[in-house]
């Protein structure tokens, strides 16, 4: 429930017109309400489209108004004046500044919230889809859980996949993000990892009891297999999905790695025999096969 403007005075105080430093996008004569940033730019806007785009305004302008003066009062705001162009650009169909990164939208969404104003949370929406803001997907995901944007959070904790959560780096865009958002996220790079491991513990993969009991495979010339490199890979691809939930750079960069190669290239320690202990494409196909099962999204959308 969006407070009304009664319950927030604090942050609108009507002062006498003084000084006037008009924006020349916003200096129409015809219109009769005059906004003022908090850094002092005065915006002229009709209060048919404030009180048509916005219910704060639109509340607003229902109170007893102060008696009719000569000059027009102004109502100051404290957003400021880059933040307020953008917001009266999109409510009056101005054409949209350009906006690049989500610390050019972040303020602009938190001033329509705050004004009850739809009409810019769409049109943000729509651009979050672009790539300079897909680019952060932890910031799209805090907006789509605030602003309630399920598909967008879906999207967004899938894009997160290729982050590693636990770098100090994302530190301050997971403190954003409301607890329920947090640990949605990190229950699915979780999960992603959880599942992984489980998988590569089942068959076609040797089983914890398989590698347990070292005599329970052997090769046709019966001697046992060493499993060490198996072991190796395994932990190696485990700390991978770990950095990377994602699994591209275990599905596709995996012949590279120096511990494949290893595990790939064991032999039966009779020189005589020489079998290889591994078939190289059936286990690289299920290993793709185990990362692609993996959960990709987060189940449902974030309260
Ligand atoms: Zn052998």
């Amino acid at each position: 429930m969006q407070a009304g403007p009664e319950t927030q005075n604090s942050s609108m105080v009507v002062i006498p017109s003084a000084d006037p430093s008009y924006h020349p996008l916003f200096s129409m004569e015809d219109a009769d309400v005059v906004l003022s940033s908090c850094d002092g730019t005065l915006f002229r806007v009709p209060s048919a489209t404030l009180k048509m785009t916005s219910s704060w305004f639109r509340t607003m302008f229902k109170l007893p108004q102060p008696p009719a003066s000569s000059t027009t009062d102004i109502i100051t705001l404290s957003e400021d004046s880059v933040t307020l162009e953008g917001l009266l650009r999109m409510v009056c169909g101005i054409v949209i500044p350009t906006l690049t990164c989500w610390d050019d939208v972040e303020p602009i969404l938190y001033a329509a919230e705050k004004y009850d104003m739809p009409g810019p949370h769409s049109i943000i929406r729509a651009l979050a889809h672009t790539p300079p803001f897909l680019n952060e997907p932890l910031r799209l995901f805090a907006a789509a859980c605030r602003y309630d944007w399920p598909d967008e959070a879906r999207l967004a904790s899938t894009l997160s996949l290729a982050l590693d959560l636990a770098d100090p780096l994302y530190r301050p865009d997971l403190l954003k993000l409301k607890t329920s958002a947090l640990l949605a996220l990190q229950d699915l790079h979780r999960a992603r990892l959880a599942g992984f491991r489980a998988r590569l513990s089942q068959p076609p993969f040797l089983t914890d009891v398989q590698m347990a009991d070292g005599s329970g495979q052997r090769c046709r010339c019966g001697e046992p297999f060493d499993y060490g490199a198996w072991r190796e890979l395994k932990y190696a691809m485990e700390r991978e999905l770990e950095r990377r939930p994602k699994g591209d750079t275990v599905r596709e960069g995996l012949e590279e790695w120096h511990v494949a190669k290893v595990c790939w290239a064991s032999r039966c320690r009779r020189s005589a025999c020489n079998n290889n202990v591994y078939d190289v494409s059936s286990t690289t196909r299920a290993i793709r096969d185990a990362i692609d099962s993996l959960p990709s999204a987060i189940e449902a959308p974030v309260e």
